[in-house]
């Protein structure tokens, strides 16, 4: 949702920006699992039940999601 809200300069005048839905969870309260799983279009049950944590998926390169797969292709979220 970051990177798909940076604009750039072949995008239209006036074209609008992609939003990410809902807002961020309450820092006192947050989801037992990914604290972005309330908006995340790829959250699965696995996200909803315990965080992922950090790996290195390549030398220096860290994610924290148990799907960065389902965000290749151009369209991240
Ligand atoms: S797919 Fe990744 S970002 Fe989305 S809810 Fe699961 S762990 Fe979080």
């Amino acid at each position: 949702g970051l990177f798909n809200a940076v604009p750039d300069l072949e995008s239209p005048i006036g074209e609008k920006l992609a939003v990410i839905q809902g807002l961020p969870p309450d820092p006192t309260n947050l989801p037992s699992g990914c604290s972005f799983s309330p908006r995340c279009p790829y959250a699965q049950e696995e996200c909803l039940e315990k965080p992922c944590g950090m790996r290195e998926i390549e030398p220096g390169h860290f994610i924290d999601c148990y799907f960065p797969h389902r965000y290749e292709g151009g369209s991240r979220a």
